[in-house]
């Protein structure tokens, strides 16, 4: 059996580290599916001359066994001695922690990339040192970043890389739009198209629904692929009674006018019988009385993934609903 999963950062990876535990504890044609993950590559920045890939990294990071655990990105036993060489010298920016251990992530990579490997077999490269236990693509090996719009102090527009506005500045500023350079004209790869097609499953983990799964969506062909799959597409919310469980997602929802709210969401992603995304939805017990839209059929559970157990619990939920959809 096939799973593929669109993922972006810390909450695609705890959904994925759940179920990857789920599977190990199935005894049925499940505990042998491979699951392929779409990664979001609309954050990564070139910083130092690096390329950086927060949301593949925190995913290979994890499933890996490397992820500083508390913080939910970046290496664990983390040492800051280049940074702290590079402030010395006073070369900006200041604002992106990037760790000693880390460096050498993004060294390897930027040097496999300038020796012309694309990032789908950097990627594997560099996966086959971590052995996360599922095949990493990039969403396209072209170059796609997200863009911020916000006003500046005199009202007018300012176009940020989504790290400035995210991580500098804490999404202060209200979003008024995000753009998704390069997306229209990115390719997505074989790999991710054929995966598409062969999945048996899709999944959504509970990501960011604009800039995580949004952002892949964004990439032409790969949303229309995933509309015209085979295979059922069940996802799960990041959103629980009204808030996103970490990070600042309702600053994304508000931006496009998508009320942060688990039906919210699912009625942004729409479905799939209405030209959507969606035939299954999970949404949180304290959200069951919520409604999805026609045609998407929606289950509670415990959506909290504070324990690994917990995550697996969720995955072992989607799966489940996924199932009895393929009937
Ligand atoms: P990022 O790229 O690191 O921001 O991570 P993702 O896009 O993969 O995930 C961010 C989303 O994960 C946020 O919208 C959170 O609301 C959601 N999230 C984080 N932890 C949990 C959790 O325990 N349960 C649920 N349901 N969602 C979560
Ligand atoms: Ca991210």
């Amino acid at each position: 059996m096939e799973i593929i999963a669109l993922a972006g950062g810390i909450g695609g990876a705890r959904f994925l580290r759940g179920l990857l535990g789920h599977l190990g504890n199935r005894d049925d044609e499940w505990s042998t599916a491979t699951v392929t993950v779409i990664g979001n590559t609309a954050d990564d920045i070139t910083l130092f001359g690096l390329r950086v890939c927060p949301d593949l990294d925190t995913i290979m990071y994890t499933l890996g066994g490397g992820i500083h655990e508390a913080q939910g990105w970046g290496r664990d036993g983390e040492t800051f001695s280049v940074s702290t060489e590079l402030a010395a010298y006073e070369v900006p920016p200041d604002w992106f922690t990037l760790g000693d251990r880390d460096i050498a992530t993004h060294i390897v990579r930027t040097q496999m990339l300038r020796a012309g490997w694309s990032l789908t077999d950097v990627t594997a490269a560099l996966c086959s040192r971590w052995q996360p236990g599922i095949r990493l693509l990039p969403m396209s090996d072209d170059p796609i970043e997200t863009h911020v719009v916000v006003l500046d102090d005199a009202g007018a527009r300012e176009a940020l890389h989504f790290q400035e506005w995210w991580v500098r500045e804490q999404a202060r500023r209200p979003a008024q739009e995000f753009v998704f350079l390069g997306a229209a004209e990115a390719k997505p790869t074989p790999a991710v198209l054929d995966a598409v097609r062969e999945a048996d499953v899709v999944l959504l983990p509970p990501s960011n629904p604009i800039v995580s799964i949004g952002a892949i969506l964004q990439v032409a062909g790969i949303g229309d692929a995933l509309r015209s799959a085979s295979a059922p597409v069940v996802g799960v919310s990041p959103i629980i009674g009204g808030a996103p469980v970490r990070g600042m997602a309702d600053a994304c929802l508000a931006a496009i006018g998508v009320e942060t709210s688990a039906s919210g969401v699912a009625g942004h992603y729409g479905a799939r019988i209405a030209g959507g995304l969606l035939d299954g939805w999970l949404v949180a017990e304290e959200d069951a009385s919520t409604s999805a839209p026609a045609g998407v059929f929606q289950r509670s559970r415990p959506l909290l993934m504070t324990t690994e157990e917990d995550a697996a619990a969720i995955a072992g939920a989607t799966l489940d609903l996924a199932v009895e959809l393929r009937r």
